[in-house]
């Protein structure tokens, strides 16, 4: 029986960084479900690498059921640090809109790549299509994992699973699956950053964006507000504002909230103003009001709000009812906006938790 230091369970973005941190001393074993890693990060700006965010404030930016513990997570690992860790690897990067940082050479596929070279120059060492089912803790502190296939054995795991968007990339939601059994408490994943369906039919207008107020109401009370585009869809609304929305309903009945879009006159086109029925541009100013409907499918929602909570987590990510194990990326209860809060919350718990398993070998 050959016991590991460390099993990470997930090869994404969290648990490679996680493994390209610790030292070749250890013996690092990932598991991995699918055939390749981190397929949601290839996905990240159209692959051209939206790796994190120079305007990130953890207690404004991220939703989470633990405000202050996860302001306390993004001290000890921050954007300035991730972006001196990239200039230290010599990898580009530049700043676009809304203080999104870029890879320069709009391929995250090298940066995938060249976390991989990171971690197998660690020694760790990656299994793919090994599909994790189960975790115990044995009498003698060790961890027992169950995949389909086979057993592995660890004095340290990392569970760093994701959440279950995207599907179709072969995500799971088995990060709750481990909550349950060892009673950690949890909020159940919603889909977020995700188009909405509208009560009323933009149709006409789908294909179209433009740039105004979107603002999203909980009944009366204002919950979310921001100026970026809004993308109008056969289906309903989509974009970076909307996306941040569904963010901000916290899993609550998207047929519970009403859609503000405030526009100034320069932004009313000619599409907008056919729809509306007039035939020269005589408004200064035009409000467009919507019931929301329901979400887009889970296939769409680039990320899942909910997770396991912080109230049982130490600052260094470890469950304090089970020492030894981990927990990083997006199987935390700290959901950020559209823009690279994610990943850097990716990087940071990835790198939080590199950091304490050094600390305790
Ligand atoms: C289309 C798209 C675009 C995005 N764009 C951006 C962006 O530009 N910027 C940004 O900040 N964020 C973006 N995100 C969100 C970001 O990619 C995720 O938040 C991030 O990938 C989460 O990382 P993670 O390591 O926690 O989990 P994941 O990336 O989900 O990785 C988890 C890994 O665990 C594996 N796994 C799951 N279950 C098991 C199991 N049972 N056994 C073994 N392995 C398992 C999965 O196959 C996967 O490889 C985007 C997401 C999508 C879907």
């Amino acid at each position: 029986m050959q016991i590991r230091d460390v099993v990470i369970i997930g090869a994404g973005p969290s648990g490679l960084f996680c493994a390209a941190h610790l030292p070749k001393n250890k013996r690092v074993l990932l598991l991995e479900k699918s055939s390749i890693s981190a397929s949601k990060l290839l996905m990240s700006a159209q692959g051209r690498g939206n790796l994190t965010n120079t305007l990130l404030h953890p207690l404004s930016d991220y939703q989470t059921s633990h405000p202050a513990f996860v302001a306390k997570i993004f001290q000890s690992y921050t954007v300035r640090d991730f972006l001196a860790f990239l200039t230290a690897h010599d990898i580009a990067f530049h700043e676009e809109d809304n203080g999104r940082i870029l890879l320069t050479s709009r391929k995250v596929s090298l940066f995938r790549d060249f976390l991989l070279h990171q971690v197998s120059e660690q020694g760790g060492e990656i299994l793919y299509h090994q599909d994790f089912q189960r975790l115990e803790k044995t009498k003698q502190g060790y961890f027992i994992l169950h995949t389909l296939s086979d057993v592995f054995y660890a004095k340290q795991v990392v569970l760093a699973t994701g959440s279950p968007s995207f599907p179709q990339l072969g995500s799971s939601e088995i990060a709750l699956q481990v909550a349950k059994d060892f009673q950690l408490t949890f909020i159940p994943f919603y889909p977020a950053l995700v188009g909405v369906e509208t009560e009323k039919n933009l149709s006409f207008l789908a294909g179209s964006s433009v740039v105004g107020k979107g603002a999203l109401f909980h009944r009366n009370t204002l919950v979310y507000q921001q100026v970026w585009p809004v993308l109008f869809t056969h289906w309903g609304l989509s974009g970076p504002v909307i996306f941040n929305s569904t963010l901000a309903m916290q899993g609550l009945p998207p047929e519970q909230f009403t859609f503000k879009l405030s526009l100034p006159k320069a932004a009313i086109t000619k599409r907008l103003l056919a729809y509306l029925g007039f035939s020269a541009p005589k408004l200064a100013h035009y409000t467009l009001t919507t019931k929301l409907h329901r979400l887009r499918p889970l296939t769409e929602a680039k990320v899942c709000g909910g997770g396991i909570c912080g109230e049982q987590l130490t600052e260094q990510l470890e469950v304090k009812t089970v020492p030894g194990l981990f927990i990083t990326g997006e199987c935390l209860d700290v959901t950020g906006k559209t823009g690279g809060y994610n990943l850097q919350r990716c990087w940071t718990s990835g790198k939080v938790v590199a950091q304490a398993l050094i600390a305790n070998s």
